[in-house]
């Protein structure tokens, strides 16, 4: 069991609702303790956690939602809490991109960020918590990774990290990886209105998942289907850099797409998208091609 001592800070707290979800929630909810959350039933108030009441031990601090160094609550301020907490956690986790990256709270004021973009500059005060950190970036997070990396955590098996603090096992591939159109990326079959179920939104669309790292087709949504199976383009949300701008569009020069899939130069890119397109596959073309392909 852990005890998990969870605070938000400037959010939505679509990350909590997420959580929420968990197809197994009540069985986790039996096996870990949450001093403090701000929907599930919890041991303290949230006066008693700005006041620095709570003496029992801290195996996971949760941060959900973006920081701002002038961020108040009880007149207290935010962050000085956040360090006091961080130091006596075993673990901190940052859910959602708010909390890891900054996201969409950040945008527009210098003043926020997120814990993870600051441990990249000197003058952050949580660099000192780096190791012991782990992120599970997302808009919001999908539940069950949440509750694997804390099971994980709390049995203390390791855990491969990549180079934003993200477990591998759930960072580790692209959004891309198990999406049911890759046969349409893989032969350049484009999709062309919203909603169709076939064709690949890559090109026309701003699909971003070829280089987002993320498991949205590997567990489903509500263990029933992913954003891009029924025809909505992947907006990079587990990225450093979201939110971007144009999300239902792809940035082409001269026909070729801005950013193109993670690793693959222009040139093997371009050579593959030529030989791909040549085979005109029959079947492809009596479903959608039959108003024109790219
Ligand atoms: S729609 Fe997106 S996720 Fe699906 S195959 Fe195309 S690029 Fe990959
Ligand atoms: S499909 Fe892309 S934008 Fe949608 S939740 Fe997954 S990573 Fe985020």
């Amino acid at each position: 069991m852990a005890n998990i001592l969870w605070l938000s800070a400037i959010t939505c707290n679509g990350n909590s609702h997420s959580f929420l979800n968990l197809p197994s929630l009540e069985e986790f909810l039996g096996r870990h303790n949450f001093l403090y959350h701000t929907i599930l039933p919890s041991t303290f108030s949230l006066r008693d956690i700005f006041e620095l009441k709570v003496y029992e031990s801290i195996d996971i601090l949760v941060l959900e939602g973006t920081l701002d160094s002038d961020l108040k609550k009880f007149d207290i301020n935010f962050e000085d809490i956040l360090v006091e907490y961080a130091k006596r956690a075993k673990y901190i986790l940052t859910v959602g991109t708010c909390a890891t990256f900054g996201g969409i709270f950040m945008q527009k004021h210098s003043n926020r960020y997120g814990f993870l973009y600051k441990n990249y500059t000197a003058h952050n005060r949580f660099l000192s918590f780096k190791e012991k950190s782990v992120s599970v970036s997302g808009c919001p997070i999908l539940p069950e990774i949440l509750a694997g990396v804390i099971d994980m955590l709390s049995s203390n098996l390791p855990l491969s990290l990549d180079e934003y603090n993200r477990p591998k096992s759930f960072y580790g591939w692209m959004v891309h990886n198990g999406c049911t159109r890759n046969e349409y990326f893989e032969y350049k079959i484009d999709n062309h209105n919203f909603g169709e179920l076939e064709g690949c939104m890559f090109y026309e669309h701003g699909c971003q998942a070829t280089y987002t790292r993320g498991s949205c087709n590997k567990i489903l949504w509500n263990e029933v289907n992913s954003k891009t199976r029924v025809g909505e383009p992947c907006h990079g949300c587990t990225e450093p850099d979201f939110p971007k701008d144009n999300l239902w569009q792809t940035t082409k020069h001269m026909g070729i797409p801005a950013k193109l899939p993670l690793g693959v130069p222009k040139r093997a890119y371009l050579s593959l998208a030529g030989v791909a397109k040549a085979f005109k596959i029959e079947r492809f073309y009596k479903n959608i091609l039959e108003e024109g392909d790219s």
